[in-house]
């Protein structure tokens, strides 16, 4: 049994998802249990609904939107069908239903309440799309399975009782159908409610199927050849790795490679599943490989993270930064679930680089505010380079103002104006 992911930008239309069925066509014969995102920028749009939502605006319009999207593919896909249409119909009214009902202020539990319907529409519509192609399958509800806390837009996976829903529901599925069909990204509390992984968390739920399966392996389907060294946009000659070990995919997930969630690694690699990244338009092609196998290669990788902002903090009492002032900014920042990507710190200043939007950060430099002076630099650019060079390093410095560097014998990071 495998577990593929497919991304937002797979499924983004019509001829994306038909190329997915030619996928799955290549995979005839063999039980595979498919995670699927939001088609297209999805995600982002129900974000948009969410916060009209929250500020008692109208949303008819942009729910208007949303359904003519998904029904224009799937017309596109099926001409004239009504069946897949009046499924989609349910899902537009419980969406209804929802932001008919009073905001309730609490804006992460709404989130994952609102933005979770863009998984649900993705996987009824593909699920429908591929029984009337011939792939028989049948669709879970990752809500009833990926079972979680009630961390909104971060659920913590509860293992056992995740393990336990996955193993009793997916084999028994997989008797019926050799194909199952489930949503990435989502999961659902004991309290009856949906949860979110996080953004981009579809590649998280596929390994949770994975290890609670024994999956033989993962693939996760791209609109790249498989891990870059870098990101061809910025950088032209961008080269594939064939064959990485865990660990060192998961340092370049860690710093921020966008390629694979920085959460899906660590089960696959307890359980020894290989994870396979392909490109779904050369599924033919071997893509790369990340597995037990030796580091290979030592050449230099390049991880641009843009729209971070850097904040350096003072004790305004002007105590050294010690123990117990560390441990209390630790503490804010964790409440405010501000994510640090890089921090140092002197005497008289602590300087951390962060990627969370600028409202959580302003809500912690608020919290910090009776007992430190923040400065703050917005917009700044977080640079990594694992095995770095002399050369590799002009590259990325080169007419830049470095705000802030760090070292060790196999990175360097930079944060840069
Ligand atoms: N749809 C979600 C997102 O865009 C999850 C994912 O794509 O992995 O963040
Ligand atoms: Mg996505």
């Amino acid at each position: 049994m495998q577990v593929f992911k497919f991304g937002g930008a797979s499924v983004k239309d019509a001829p994306a998802i038909r190329n997915l069925l030619r996928i799955l066509q290549l995979y005839a014969g063999e039980e595979l249990v498919v995670v699927i995102s939001a088609m297209g920028k999805t995600t982002n749009f129900l974000e948009r609904v969410l916060k009209a939502y929250s500020q008692q605006e109208d949303t008819a319009d942009l729910v208007e939107e949303l359904m003519r999207y998904h029904e224009d593919i799937l017309e596109e896909l099926l001409p004239d069908d009504r069946e897949g249409k009046a499924r989609l119909a349910t899902l537009r009214a419980a969406l209804e239903r929802k932001l008919a009902e009073p905001f309730s202020g609490r804006y992460d539990y709404e989130y994952d309440q609102i933005v979770s319907f863009g998984e649900l529409m993705s996987t009824t519509l593909i699920s429908y799309y591929l029984q009337a192609s011939g792939v028989s399958n049948t669709w879970l509800c990752a809500c009833e399975l990926v079972m979680t806390d009630t961390t909104y837009r971060e659920g913590r996976v509860d293992w056992n009782l995740t393990g336990d829903r996955i193993r009793q529901a997916v084999p028994a599925a997989l008797k019926d159908h050799p194909v199952v069909i489930t949503q990435g990204f989502i999961g659902g509390t004991d309290e009856q409610t949906r949860v979110t992984l996080g953004r981009e968390g579809s590649d998280y739920t596929a390994a949770i199927f994975a290890y609670c399966l024994d999956a033989e392996r993962v693939t996760i389907w791209k609109d790249v050849p498989g891990l870059l060294n870098a990101d061809p946009k910025r950088f032209p000659d961008a080269v594939k790795i064939d064959e990485i070990p865990y660990q060192e995919a998961l340092e370049l997930s860690y710093y921020g490679a966008s390629v694979i969630h920085p959460k899906t690694l660590k089960p696959l690699q307890n359980k020894h599943i290989p994870l396979n990244v392909k490109s779904f338009f050369h599924p033919e092609e071997a893509g790369s490989m990340i597995g037990d196998c030796p580091l290979s290669t030592n050449i230099s990788s390049f991880i641009v993270k843009d729209n971070q902002t850097l904040l350096t903090i003072f004790p305004k009492d002007f105590s050294f930064v010690a123990e117990e002032n560390l441990s209390e900014i630790f503490s804010l920042f964790a409440q405010y679930r501000v994510r640090i990507n890089m921090m140092q710190n002197s005497a008289l200043s602590f300087s951390v680089c962060t990627g969370t939007e600028l409202d959580r950060v302003k809500d912690c430099v608020q919290a910090l505010m009776p007992r430190y002076k923040v400065k703050y630099n917005e917009q700044v650019t977080l640079v990594t380079i694992r095995h770095y060079t002399p050369e590799a390093i002009r590259r990325v410095t080169e007419g830049r103002t470095i705000l802030l560097r760090q070292t060790s014998r196999t990175t360097i990071q930079y944060v840069l104006l």
